[in-house]
Parts: structure tokens; C-alpha cells; sequence
């Protein structure tokens, strides 16, 4: 018999801004919902990026900046 842990009170997490999906930079109000027009342009590549690369064995390079 197992003692099943007590549920976790679920804690709110702080979130004063929204995250930008691609970097996780606090988003800009004017880039939304990125922190940069870099982050929304990565964004749209990788959509339009799926349409061109089908199925590559190559993992995607990160920047190092
Ligand atoms: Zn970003």
C-alpha cells in the first residue's frame, strides 16, 4: 500500500508580463507576442520554414548571441 501525497495547493505563479515564445524575453507591448521584431520574424520563418524543410535530419543551429 502506497501513501498517496496530500494534493499541492496549487500556488499562483507571478506573472507580471507574458513570456516571448521564442526567447522567453518579457514581451514588448509593440512586438506582442514577442519582445522583438527578430523574435516575430524567428517566429514566421520557422512557419514558412516547415513548408520548405520536410522532415531534415538536421537539428537547427542556435544562435550564440
Ligand atoms: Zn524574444
Amino acid at each position: 500500500m502506497n501513501d498517496t501525497p496530500p494534493d499541492l495547493p496549487v500556488t499562483p505563479v507571478r506573472v507580471a508580463t507574458a513570456a516571448c515564445p521564442v526567447c522567453g524575453k518579457p514581451v514588448e507591448p509593440r512586438y506582442r507576442p514577442f519582445c522583438s521584431k527578430r523574435c516575430a520574424d524567428v517566429d514566421l520563418n520557422r512557419w514558412f520554414g516547415e513548408n520548405y524543410r520536410v522532415e531534415t535530419s538536421e537539428e537547427p543551429t542556435e544562435d550564440p548571441a
